[in-house]
């Protein structure tokens, strides 16, 4: 029964460190609130000692991020990336506007990523990129991907929009391709409100990088004193956030662990919780492969089918709780089944998609997330 007096409990609540506001007056004090300021500084300088990518580079967006790897990989029209159709629409999107054609591969029934075993016979001549994501900040099978595109010659940019701070064997997610991308969206764990970040690991290609984040100019250069002339030297677009974002990303940044620890035990806490549900067939749980340690992004559950899935989310909203699903595989929304293609079959990503439910998990859920336990019980 709905208790009226019960607050409901959402599915996200960006958490705030405390110090957002603080480090935005410092910057306003500053008067520098274009990029590339005190604080872009000091989150490149995080990111990089943190990750140890090459180069470190603040963007607008995940989005953002994605579409400078693009230009990076120099692809042209016709090219071909090969990557997951169980993922956000910017994976995709950020190629489809340099005239590239995705080309989905199915996803591995256990992590939900990209299945390794499919991608190598879907590679063609014009391949020129493959695209993993690390879905819930659980790592892709690396290793293997890094083998088959270093045998083809082909570029790996990780979609790590949603693994800062998760590694696959101790390498931090985004830095093990040439280039991977972070997201510091409000729903993801380290927050900028719209935010994103370039990890350039491949460093002929960083150089390039800070021209194209720099409207095709060599700012970056002339400001380290290397070159006597700001000029207009490539393609490029604006992709850099002010210093406002940047300062509130650094309150976030110095509680990353801290974050993170936060969201690992809500994670564990539904992971012990369910055990007995999907012992007892009601449920599958996330799986998290041997050398994979990750973030605690999402807790997400497996249930029978669509129906199935449809009848809990109403339970749970009827019980004042907010459980939602994610992705309508990009294969089959309207504009990809125009501007795509997909290689071999694509069961798992077909089935998993409408069978996939998402829990709320964010810091300060610790005390409410019994309630939404005992809901799902009810629920199931
Ligand atoms: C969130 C997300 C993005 C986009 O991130 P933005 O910062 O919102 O542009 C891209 N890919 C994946 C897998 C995501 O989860």
């Amino acid at each position: 029964m709905k208790d009226p007096t019960m607050q409901a409990i959402p599915f996200n609540k960006p958490f705030m460190t405390g110090r957002e506001l603080w480090y935005i007056a410092q910057a306003h004090t500053n008067g520098h609130l274009s990029g590339d300021g005190q604080f872009t500084k000091k989150c490149h300088a995080w990111l990089e000692r943190t990750t140890g990518a090459r180069r470190a580079l603040l963007t607008h967006s995940c989005t953002a991020a994605l579409e400078m790897a693009a230009l990076l990989a120099d692809l042209q029209p016709g090219d071909e990336v090969i990557m997951p159709s169980y993922t956000f629409v910017s994976t995709a999107n950020a190629f489809v506007m340099r005239g590239a054609v995705p080309v989905f591969v199915d996803i591995r029934p256990d992590t939900l990523n990209l299945d390794e075993t499919r991608i190598e016979a879907a590679i063609t001549p014009r391949t020129k990129v493959i695209l993993p994501v690390h879905y819930a900040g659980v790592a892709c099978e690396m290793d293997t991907i890094m083998e088959i595109a270093g045998r083809h010659g082909l570029f790996v940019i990780e979609d790590a929009a949603q693994g800062i701070m998760s590694t696959y064997k101790g390498r931090p997610l985004g830095t093990i391709g040439h280039m991977g991308a972070y997201s510091f969206h409000e729903t993801k764990n380290i927050i900028a409100g719209e935010g994103g970040a370039l990890l350039v690991n491949d460093p002929a290609l960083a150089d390039r990088a800070e021209i194209i984040r720099e409207k095709g100019t060599n700012r970056s250069q002339f400001f380290r004193g290397q070159v006597d002339k700001y000029t207009w030297v490539d393609i490029g677009s604006s992709y850099l956030p002010g210093e406002v974002i940047a300062a509130f990303l650094w309150a976030q940044m110095e509680e990353a662990d801290n974050i993170t620890a936060r969201r690992l035990a809500l994670w564990d806490n539904y992971h012990a919780a369910l055990a007995p549900l999907e012992a007892a067939g009601k449920l599958r749980r996330p799986v998290l492969p041997d050398g994979c340690q990750h973030n605690a992004h999402m807790y997400y559950i497996l249930l029978e089918s669509l129906e199935h899935r449809s009848r809990v989310i109403g339970n749970l909203k009827r019980q004042g709780v907010s459980a939602v699903f994610h992705y309508v595989p990009l294969h089959s929304a309207p504009y990809g089944v125009k501007h795509s293609r997909h290689h071999g079959g694509m069961e798992q990503t077909d089935q998993l998609s409408d069978r996939l439910l998402r829990l709320p998990l964010w810091v300060g859920l610790e005390e409410e997330q019994q309630r939404v336990l005992r809901a799902l019980n009810e629920a199931l």
